[in-house]
């Protein structure tokens, strides 16, 4: 029995767009991938409201995100850790043999802006990189305020950013907001299987990263956007299949609009949130609820791996708590095609499932 994905991500994928990566393959150096790769780029740019330009790399979105620690940062690197992710990030910029200072926030709590605008003032780094959506802990961080002090305190820092389980889901702007460069897996709310990473870049950022030595080959921004410009296609062999899907699906999310996704993102978390208060608890602290991942705390003590099966022989699948939090805590997705009668409908087997055991 197929169980229907209520994931942190992968997330679950309408038939028609699976589908979508049936179709009979095409050369990647063939003017039929040209066009349908300059399609997809060109509809990224007005997602990104952006006219200079969007990257598509195949990979999961780590790929991508080291990249962005390979090509924009110089020497030092400013990361504000709250969560798995953030700390993620501190590991990846160790391994690449950058200088990274971590600022550390209670797992639940969200970075507080004076406190990066405090390190800034301290030292000088070349970037600070940001998890916008922590889905270990299912909080969103005050991105927008984080940017502002970055800006005011320390004008040539770069802001990188994790969006992987936010964009399309957390409204997020990114010239608006002087974003340098940001990151998302597909597998997360743009609602397509795993695979490939949509990016931006701001040209600043591009400039910046001819200074930096060792930017690798795979992640290279600068020739990815070069053989765009030339050829318009990609260094390297991509994921055609899941190009035809996003190509696909890219059309779907223009023809119900960013705003309107947002709000649905926003109904099915206000649905999952007001059930997990009644129930449980929430567990990320108030005023910074993800609206694509709610992070329930179990304050009942039930085993919420016994949990997960029981909701896995009725077909559905949440998550358990992230590292340290696995029993503590567990998490519901609400990203993608999802729509707030899923929800109800998990919602009410979960119901069934308490009342039955008893939790
Ligand atoms: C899922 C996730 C990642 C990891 O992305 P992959 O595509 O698995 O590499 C990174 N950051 C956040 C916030 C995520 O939710």
């Amino acid at each position: 029995m197929h169980k229907k994905l209520f994931l942190p991500g992968p997330v679950e994928v309408l038939e028609d767009v699976l589908q979508m990566q049936a179709r009979p393959l095409i050369g990647h150096r063939s003017k039929e991938f040209s066009q349908l790769y300059e399609g997809i780029i060109n509809r990224l740019k007005g997602l990104f409201n952006t006219d200079y330009h969007a990257f598509v790399f195949t990979s999961s979105g780590t790929g991508v995100l080291e990249g962005f620690i390979r090509n924009f940062v110089k020497e030092r690197v400013l990361i504000p850790v709250n969560g798995s992710f953030s700390k993620r990030w501190v590991e990846a910029a160790h391994l690449n043999g950058k200088e990274v200072k971590a600022v550390e926030f209670e797992w639940g709590k969200a970075v507080r802006p004076e406190v990066v605008a405090e390190e800034l003032k301290r030292d000088h780094y070349d970037a600070v990189m940001v998890v916008h959506n922590e889905s270990s802990t299912g909080l969103t961080n005050p991105l927008k305020e984080i940017a502002e002090v970055v800006r005011e305190v320390s004008p040539d820092t770069l802001i990188l950013v994790d969006a992987v389980s936010g964009m399309l889901g957390v409204p997020l702007e990114l010239e608006g907001w002087g974003i340098d460069a940001v990151a998302a897996s597909v597998q997360k709310a743009f609602g397509l299987p795993p695979g490939i990473t949509v990016a931006y870049v701001s040209p600043r950022a591009m400039e910046r990263s001819k200074e930096v030595e060792n930017r690798g080959m795979y992640f290279n921004f600068e020739r990815m956007l070069e053989y765009y410009e030339k050829k318009r296609q990609t260094p390297f062999t991509p994921n055609i299949s899941l190009f035809y899907a996003l190509d696909y699906q890219l059309d779907r999310i223009l023809e119900e609009g960013v705003q309107r996704r947002y709000e649905r993102h926003r109904r099915m978390a206000e649905i999952a949130r007001s059930w997990a208060l009644e129930k449980f608890d929430m567990f990320p602290e108030r005023g910074y609820w993800s609206p694509t991942i709610t992070c329930v705390a179990n304050t009942r003590g039930i085993p919420v791996s016994e949990f997960l099966v029981e909701l896995g022989k009725r077909g559905y699948a949440i998550a358990n708590g992230y590292g340290p939090l696995r029993e503590r805590t567990f998490r519901i997705g609400h990203m993608g095609d999802l729509t707030e009668e899923d929800v109800s409908q998990l919602i009410a087997v979960m119901d069934e499932i308490l009342k039955e055991k008893g939790w």
